[in-house]
């Protein structure tokens, strides 16, 4: 029997999922955790089959983890998302960011609110596929998890958590999908196609503390490089000097594979690396601040600390900075770029919460051939490459135990679109949720 899918409640209970307002704080004390509770029934009530028939534990508390049991052992597929959001208030929104608002007409009807995009809206489409199909009578090959984090957004404990329950359980996926790439227009000199990006990898991440310790005093009388001084020195040294930059081999790839589709002459210059590979390189570190964060590992200095009082000199000053690593680079690497930018043996160098590069995950074989089929059937016409995702999600700690690691979300975003991740007036098209529904249905009937 094929799935049905009611379109119209579809985009209801998203609608209802947007207005439940799971925000996450870096604090957990200030997270209303009810909020995650509520959200978690209300799935019970709007998707009873798929509670019915798949197996559903909570770890790490909220972190949720659906099993679907295959005909036959083997070849598990992990479908991810998560529910958490990042903080909104109606200031500055059109519509109300909890409000969920459907604004619009026809194709230009959208769902507002925050989470539409990030994440819900994928959360929302693998279960509506997932309820279809289990309606339907059908039965997947192999296990399907659903792993629904609820703390992505302050890289929490959940998705590491998972892996781990998953790993002494011997489940080696065969394909994981999270959030990361979408189907997006104007991104590449001279294609005017659709293009969507597929995250083989994600760069690694850091925050390193600087800090100079020094005598306190009155600022009456103060030394001749105060504390802040020479911190100031040193953010202003390590400005000074960029990580090196290159492009890796999915870098490469994904110019070839989009320089193909490019209008002359740029599509020679894409396709004869041989010979504009650096000057390439030189053009993307300038072009823009996004390219220039595909070449290299990036740096910028986050917050800083002085002393406590107008008046005081400081006994400790601080900077943080964050690092987006490179993936042929290593955090080790980076932290002693860093030490050698500064030279000075008076700055302390510490790394918070270090986290490497992920390995790339294959742009050959049976996971990437299906999910670059289910992207091509749902979404005609569009090209479909590999890139490396700047950003952090969940994804990564999956690494551990699969090789065919893919961040896709399958909606189709305008770069204004895409602005609104993490920002005001986040919004969905109707139509697009729609296609992301079709797409994890055609995926599911294929793993
Ligand atoms: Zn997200």
């Amino acid at each position: 029997m094929q799935p049905v899918i009611d379109a119209s409640r579809a985009v209801e209970n998203l609608r209802t999922l947007i207005r439940i307002p799971t925000i996450s704080h870096l604090d957990k004390s200030d997270t209303d955790w009810s909020q995650f509770v509520n959200f978690r029934e209300t799935l019970a009530s709007l998707y009873p089959r798929t509670h019915e028939v798949l197996d559903l534990e909570l770890v790490d508390g909220h972190s949720m983890l659906f099993r679907w049991a295959g005909a036959a052992p083997g070849e598990a597929t992990v479908l991810m998302a998560h529910y958490d959001v990042v903080f909104a208030e109606d200031e500055g929104w059109e519509h109300p960011a909890f409000s969920a608002e459907l604004v619009g007409e026809g194709v230009d009807q959208k769902v507002w609110g925050r989470g539409t995009l990030d994440d819900k809206g994928s959360l929302v489409t693998i279960l509506e596929a997932v309820e279809a199909n289990v309606a339907a009578g059908f039965i997947p090959a192999h296990d399907i998890y659903l792993s629904f984090g609820h703390n992505e957004e302050t890289a929490g404990s959940g998705a590491g958590l998972v892996v781990d329950l998953l790993e002494r359980r011997g489940v080696r996926p065969a394909l994981v999908i999270d959030e990361g790439g979408a189907v997006v227009e104007d991104i590449f000199p001279g294609v005017t196609k659709p293009i969507a990006v597929v995250g083989v990898s994600e760069k690694g991440i850091l925050s390193v503390r600087l800090t100079v310790m020094q005598q306190g005093g009155h600022a009456s009388t103060p030394p001749r490089l105060a504390a802040t001084s020479r911190l100031a020195r040193a953010v202003v040294r390590l400005n000074r000097s960029p990580f090196r930059k290159s492009f890796v081999a999915t870098n490469l790839e994904m110019i070839r594979t989009l320089g193909a589709h490019a209008r002359q002459p740029l599509k020679w210059v894409f396709t004869n690396l041989w010979l504009t590979k650096l000057p390439l390189l030189a053009l993307f570190s300038r072009l823009s601040d996004e390219t220039n964060a595909m070449v290299r590992t990036t740096q910028v200095v986050t917050q800083l600390s002085g002393a406590q009082a107008a008046n005081a000199l400081a006994e400790r000053a601080e900077a943080i900075v964050n690092i987006r690593v490179a993936i042929d680079s290593s955090v080790e690497k980076t932290l002693a770029h860093v030490r050698r930018a500064i030279r000075d043996e008076a700055v302390s160098v510490e790394a918070l919460h270090p986290s490497e590069p992920s390995p790339v995950s294959p742009t050959t074989g049976r996971a990437w051939d299906l999910l670059k089929e289910t992207i091509e059937e749902t979404y005609s016409g569009t090209i479909v490459t590999p890139y490396v995702m700047l950003g952090a999600s969940d994804s990564r700690y999956f690494t551990r135990i699969s090789d065919f690691v893919y961040r896709f979300s399958p909606f189709e975003m305008s770069k204004k679109e895409r602005g609104t991740l993490h920002a005001k007036n986040e919004r969905i098209h109707v139509a697009t949720f729609l296609k992301g529904v079709g797409f994890y249905s055609r995926l599911i009937r294929k793993v």
